[in-house]
Parts: C-alpha cells; structure tokens; sequence
C-alpha cells in the first residue's frame, strides 16, 4: 500500500482482491474529502482507511463496469460466487456513483445514486478538480480520470500493455484511437496509475509512448493485425 500524498492531493493506491486490481483514493489532504476508483473487492479495507487516513469518502469512480472494476456476479464468467463492489459500498457509505453513460445500462439497482458522465466532465473533490476522459476500446464506456497531472487508467492502458479487446464490447479500433489520439496527447511527464498491477505501480505517459507496443503503431491497419482479429498477441 502506497501513500503518495503531499499538500495539494492525497492519493492512494491499494492493490485489492486476487486479480491484482489497484483501487484508488483520490482527493484533497486539505478539506479532507475523497472518492475512490473501482470499489470492487475487501470494502472493509476501503472503508477503513479512509476513517484511518482521516478523511471523508465523498464519491466513487467506475473506469468500466467489469466485475473486478465494480463487483457483481461471476455467473457470466462462468464462476461461482460474487464480488462485493458498490452494492456493499454504498450499503456502508451513502454516495454517488459517476459512471460513463455507455455504461449506465450495466449497473443496475443503484438509482438516483448513479451519475451518467461524459468526455471533458468534471468532478470537484475539495480544491482539486477530476476530469474525465472517455478511452472506449476495453469496454465502450471505458473513461480515465485526470487530475493534478496524473491519470488513472483503469484497463485502458496499462505498463506495458493495454486493456483486453478481445471481450464482448470490446473494440480494437476504438483502443488504438484512445491510445494514440487520445492518450498519447496528454504531456509526456504525466504519471501514469493503471488498473491492475501487471508491471509495476506507475509510469509516465511519456515512458509508454517510448517503451510500450501498444502505443507505437503507425496505423489502425497495423494495430488490428497485431490484435489478429480482437485477440492480443503480444508483438
Ligand atoms: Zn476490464
């Protein structure tokens, strides 16, 4: 669990679960208030330490509604049991769910408490002022979150990597736009906080333009033969 707060954010990262999800606690050290992104798995230890880091849990941010982002069933995995996620969050907690309207349609039961968001909305937490990017590809309400020059990434873009498109609502096309277009614009010294931890626990947006393959395609032709039909085949 690492701690990376200084005067003008507070922000933690905690790898949770058994699948390597990094969930984030982002706010403002200041006025004391947070959200958190991907409350899928171990609630008590979200719940928990934001009492212990004295601050006050104002919102939650869903990168993409994936079961490990949000929690839910497995049955359409094909596995037994469920995750916890926002359900058992906001039974805990009473706040608002910000999810990309592409995505409204999978969270379910929530209510008044869901807020449909889109491109270039943002969201204040204290002083700071989160903004969200829509990265479809993933997922089609795939969104990453920037905010004080960092960006957090969900499964979009990882170290390394990228996000599977090889999903039901995954598109390979839209991935190589959000990458290339949409990410790749963002300054080089951006600090990079994915979704899960697959290769360390961040990076800068400018170390993956220059290191990552999934950044470095010419073409969509090029991106599209490598994901060989929608299945990534690392190059
Ligand atoms: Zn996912």
């Amino acid at each position: 669990m690492e701690n990376v707060d200084d005067a003008t954010i507070y922000l933690r990262q905690m790898e949770l679960g058994p699948m390597q999800n990094f969930v984030y606690l982002v706010g403002d050290p200041v006025a004391r208030e947070c959200v958190v992104v991907d409350p899928a798995w171990e609630i008590d230890t979200i719940v928990e330490t934001v009492e212990r880091d004295d601050m006050r849990l104002v919102g939650a941010l869903v990168t993409h509604t994936h079961q490990d982002h949000v929690g839910g069933s497995l049955e359409s995995w094909g596995m037994p049991g469920r995750i916890p996620g926002v359900e058992d969050l906001l039974e805990r907690v009473p706040l608002k769910v910000h999810v990309h309207k592409a995505e409204r349609e999978f969270l379910k039961g929530f209510g008044s408490d869901l807020v449909q968001v889109d491109n270039h909305d943002t969201l204040k937490v204290g002083r700071l002022t989160l903004t969200f990017m829509h990265t479809p590809g993933h997922t089609p309400g795939s969104q990453c979150f920037l905010v004080d020059g960092r960006l957090i990434s969900g499964d979009t873009l990882f170290i390394g990597a990228c996000g599977r498109t090889d999903l039901p609502g995954s598109d390979p096309s839209e991935m190589y736009y959000s990458l290339t277009q949409r990410l790749a614009a963002l300054p080089d010294e951006t600090v990079l906080f994915p979704g899960h931890n697959y290769g360390g626990d961040s990076s800068t947006i400018g170390r993956e333009k220059r290191e990552n393959p999934f950044m470095r395609y010419a073409s969509l032709g090029d991106f599209l033969r490598t994901m060989g039909g929608g299945r990534i085949i690392t190059p």
